[in-house]
């Protein structure tokens, strides 16, 4: 074996997946097909849970924290972010080349190999391992590992050799996107013309113009269009006229929207833009492919470490796969709102007076800012992530962020009861997956005010809260492998929170 995992693709989300792995104690090899890091401004936007991911990790540490704007949009429709449950509220601006700098130097401090100039070509499965078959500048060359993740993006090499069914709904409309110097045009955000939709934002003396023809159907292309065409769109909707510009990039995209039926086949997997194709607007893709890497990551490490409970890798698909199509909902709609002609003007008027309306408001700024995520429907916090919260312990004075560095579980112990902290001590110590314990108490009005007991997963979610009584030994062995029975019987002392 090469590896225990190769990653294709060195984008955003292959990265984030090679650091998790990494954490995770697996071997990692990721493979890309470009010689040098891209350099172009795709995504842009992070959004509250992708900050929360990146802080989890450190990779903030040092560095100024990117800026950041108090409101977002829905469908060009002006959302206020501000009011968000969370550290991070609002739309934060990084750029993605920045991004994928900040990922690539992490995972490779901690050992990942990034192989550049590797182009995918083939992708054969058998019963213990995978191989890929690559070329590069040196001719071709084989890789063997016991999984594959095709991190590739929307053209995903490794979703088509691998026959991944992808269903979905094809392109109607298209639009145009560029980068332009030397041109001096008003800043435009989402703005609705009668024959089509511009939008236009300077930054740093460089300015993304992104323009769509209402009504207009994409066109076959083998390469991208030629700025001339872009700028006889942006002067037919807006009157404007920006051939005297320098286009540094070029791109026309679609609304298409797809999503793989399964995540998973036997020893490959996908994750981000492989596994869901969906109009970029609004960072929305990117980050929700952070978070299928996140989620992943833990996952698959504890199966090449041996330790992984059965079932375990399959609730990356029963998880995220749910949560995809409620991104695709969300940003199909979103694309429906923006591409539309007239024909919805009534419907963005609605929703231009809903959205100032509290719930409504608190429940779309949720929903884009990737916080409504939710793995379980239980009592309290269990399948939600971890809610930002000061822990006080015997020795120092922490945060839920501290706590979940390492990228392992944590049982939390909050009910500051001695029996109950030793007992579940002496729990943990039986069971064979990435877990910790932890004792601390938290202050009143904390959102963790009344839990004794929280088993967090290594990727921020909650897998199972309890009272002081309650015994997290079947949690245990659904995340983080079989305990050995009868070493627990709950305390039943009583807790801080009885009283
Ligand atoms: C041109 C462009 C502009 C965009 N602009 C915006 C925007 O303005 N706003 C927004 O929200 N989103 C935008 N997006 C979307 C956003 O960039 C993606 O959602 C995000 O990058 C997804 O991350 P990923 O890691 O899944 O895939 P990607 O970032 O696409 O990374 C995939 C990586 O895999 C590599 N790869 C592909 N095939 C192979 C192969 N056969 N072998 C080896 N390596 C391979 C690629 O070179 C690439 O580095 C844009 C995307 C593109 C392509």
């Amino acid at each position: 074996m090469d590896a225990d995992v190769i990653v294709v693709g060195a984008g955003p989300v292959g990265l984030l997946l090679a650091g998790e792995l990494r954490l995770g104690g697996a071997e990692v090899t990721v493979v890309e097909r470009l010689t040098t890091p891209m350099t172009e401004s795709r995504a842009s936007t992070l959004h509250a849970r992708s900050m929360e991911i990146l802080e989890q990790r450190g990779l903030f540490d040092g560095l100024e924290t990117p800026p950041n704007l108090p409101a977002g949009h829905f469908g060009g429709i002006r959302l206020d972010l501000s009011q968000q449950p969370s550290r991070f509220p609002g739309q934060w601006k990084l750029a993605q080349a920045d991004l994928e700098r900040l990922l690539a130097d992490w995972a490779r401090g901690m050992g990942t190999r990034i192989l550049r100039g590797y182009d995918v070509r083939t992708v054969t499965s058998s019963e213990d391992a995978v191989e890929i078959g690559v070329h590069t500048a040196r001719g071709p060359k084989r890789l063997r590992a016991a999984h594959v993740v095709g991190c590739d993006g929307d053209q995903s090499s490794v979703r088509r050799l691998a026959s991944f069914d992808f269903p979905g709904l094809p392109a109607t409309r298209e639009l145009f996107r560029c980068d332009l110097t030397g041109v001096d045009i008003p800043d435009r955000r989402f703005e609705r013309f009668e024959d089509g939709l511009a939008i236009a934002a300077t930054r740093d003396g460089v300015t993304r113009v992104m323009v769509h023809e209402f009504g207009r159907w994409p066109v076959r292309r083998t390469s991208a269009p030629e700025f001339t065409e872009v700028a006889s769109a942006w002067k037919r909707v807006t009157g404007e006229d920006i051939t005297g510009g320098a286009a540094t990039w070029v791109d026309a995209f679609d609304n298409a929207s797809r999503q793989v039926s399964r995540y998973q086949q036997g020893r490959m997997l996908l994750a981000g833009d492989a596994a869901h194709r969906q109009m970029p607007v609004g960072g929305m893709p990117l980050n929700v492919g952070l978070q299928d890497a996140m989620n992943l990551g833990w996952k698959l490490a504890a199966v090449v470490q041996g330790w992984a409970p059965v079932g375990l890798l399959g609730t990356y698909d029963a998880e995220r796969r749910p949560a995809g199509r409620q991104a695709l909902h969300m940003i199909d709609a979103q694309a429906h709102l923006l591409l539309g002609g007239p024909e919805v003007d009534a419907v963005r008027a609605v929703l231009t007076r809903l959205i100032e309306l509290p719930a409504v408001r608190d429940e779309l700024a949720a929903m884009v800012g990737g916080l409504d995520v939710r793995y379980e429907q239980g009592d309290r916090l269990d399948g939600a992530r971890l809610p930002y919260a000061v822990l006080e312990t015997a020795s120092r004075s922490t945060t839920t962020t501290e706590l979940l560095r390492a990228g392992r579980g944590v049982l939390l112990d909050l009910s500051g009861d001695q029996t109950r902290g030793d007992g579940l001590e002496q729990l943990i110590q039986d069971v064979p997956g990435a877990v910790k314990t932890e004792r601390a108490t938290v202050p009143d009005g904390s959102p963790l005010a009344g839990i004794d007991t929280i088993l967090v997963r290594p990727d921020g979610h909650v897998a199972w809260t309890g009272d002081c009584d309650s015994d997290p030994t079947a949690a245990l062995c659904r995340w983080f492998g079989a305990v050995k029975e009868g070493r627990y019987s709950p305390a039943r002392s009583g807790s801080a929170h009885d009283t």
